[in-house]
């Protein structure tokens, strides 16, 4: 097993592998910014090292410093946690040349799903279901994407190769618009990502996001662990996570989930993963792969018992992983909402002093948050403060725990979304289950409409 894991990461995904780590009786290294020397995972780890001054590219996304501690430390290997490295290939790369382990897959299985265009080609031919859409990076000539637009048909969608958390992505309602929506999107996919790759995809009209959270281990194992709905969505962003899915049958989810566990043999994938589906009239279309643990994981630890961090790092040790596919059983249902410190209505970020920390509890209620009365949240970070999650016997009792841990859960000193999240799990359409990507965005502007008068 690995005996001291250095943990390149901050916040609430720190602390949350830092417990894995202890749990297995595996010694931590805690990496922290100037910003961040009072925060929970670095008091609570074993050993800590400042590697830097607040800005992340200084810290946190700084490579040499990141493996410098791991040498003065002793570490054996290194978590990326989600965010910041951990789907950097050069970064995994580097930390294997250096004599380290890295928890996660192979660098070249990073770049290879890192790129769309790359990842979409490998699972077209591993046989998942992908958007319709180009075959591969769009052409310089002009006709030829109009050609390409008028097989796809409208509304079209274009993505950056290189794109990533929401950005880089442009919808075209009609052919008029096109060509100059392909030549914006490729200049900031120029200036965003370094590669002005483009593609192109049917937009879907009322698609859902549904996620296959699956493990594979170097000894030829892959498993899926069932399904997440990700649908509620903010700017692309997910607010609000439950699995399994509503509405999805075993027989969908064991055909979905049987096609990524042989992609994952096919391409030899290493450690956990998440294959990211739309999903639309029974249909589900490949989007994207993650080749890292997700802030969303706890949904599925909750509906499937599988700690899929200490998984990680057993892969990563080389055992093989403890679960095999008929071990996998969905017991129950499960909701995340996502607490960030900002505005609930105009979403400002709202970093500062808390106050007051009140974090719900009792039976089926998970908080993982490295938050604590007196904590002062830097403004350098993203606004993730913590995660609730609930578990009930089913969804009716989830909703119920989770409409009792949000009226629990009380903050002061800075502002967070809680007020959003109540009102959220107290709308009929959402509580019914089964709502769109573009839901949560429509309910927020009739809300908007609503309070202006
Ligand atoms: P990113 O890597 O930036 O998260 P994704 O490819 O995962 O980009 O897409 C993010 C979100 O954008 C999806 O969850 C969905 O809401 C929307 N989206 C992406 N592709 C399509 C499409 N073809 N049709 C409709 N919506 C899409």
């Amino acid at each position: 097993m690995l005996k001291k894991v250095l943990i390149a990461n901050r916040g609430e995904i720190a602390l949350r592998v830092l417990r894995a780590c202890r749990e297995m009786g595996i010694a931590t290294v805690a990496v922290h910014s100037e910003a961040d020397k009072d925060s929970l995972h670095v008091k609570l780890a074993d050993e800590s090292v400042c590697i830097g001054p607040a800005p992340s590219p200084q810290s946190y996304l700084y490579i040499p410093a990141l493996i410098a501690a791991a040498e003065v430390t002793g570490a054996d290997a290194i978590h990326p946690g989600y965010g910041f490295l951990a789907e950097n290939a050069s970064f995994a790369e580097q930390v294997e040349q250096s004599g380290f382990t890295f928890i996660g897959p192979r660098a070249d299985t990073i770049r290879l799903m890192g790129d769309k265009v790359s990842a979409k080609k490998a699972m077209i031919e591993a046989g998942v279901p992908c958007v319709p859409g180009s075959d591969g990076a769009l052409p310089d000539n002009p006709d030829e994407i109009l050609k390409i637009a008028d097989k796809v048909g409208f509304p079209v969608i274009i993505k950056a190769s290189g794109g990533g958390g929401g950005r880089g992505m442009r919808v075209v309602e009609k052919k008029a618009d096109l060509l100059k929506a392909v030549e914006m999107t490729k200049a900031e996919a120029e200036a965003a990502f370094g590669n002005p790759m483009v593609y192109m995809e049917r937009f879907l009209q009322k698609p859902r996001h549904i996620e296959i959270q699956v493990l594979a281990d170097e000894h030829g194992n892959a498993i899926y662990l069932g399904e997440r709905d990700c649908s509620m969505q903010r700017r692309h962003q997910k607010i609000i996570e439950e699995a399994p899915a509503p509405f999805i049958t075993e027989e969908e989810r064991r055909r979905i989930g049987e096609s990524c566990a042989a992609a994952c043999r096919r391409i030899r994938y290493r450690g956990a993963g998440t294959f990211e589906f739309l999903y639309e009239d029974g249909e589900f279309f490949f989007i994207e792969m993650n080749t890292r643990v997700q802030v969303e994981h706890p949904i599925t630890e909750l509906v499937t018992g599988v700690d899929i961090v200490q998984e990680q790092l057993r892969v990563a040790a080389g055992m093989p992983l403890s679960y095999r596919q008929e071990d996998i059983v969905l017991q129950g249902h499960a909701f995340e909402c996502r607490i960030n410190a900002e505005d609930p209505y105009n979403f400002i970020p709202s970093p500062g002093t808390i106050e007051s920390c009140h974090l719900p509890g009792g039976f089926g209620v998970r908080v993982d948050s490295h938050i604590y009365q007196g904590y002062r949240i830097p403004p350098n970070y993203d606004s993730l403060i913590g995660k609730i999650c609930v578990h009930g016997q089913d969804r009716a009792q989830a909703v119920a725990k989770m409409r009792v841990a949000m009226d629990e859960l009380a903050i002061t000193g800075i502002k967070t979304n809680a007020a959003l999240h109540r009102d959220l799990f107290r709308d009929p359409d959402f509580v019914h289950g089964g709502v769109s990507i573009h839901y949560l965005e429509h309910w927020l502007e009739e809300r908007k409409a609503r309070l202006a008068k």
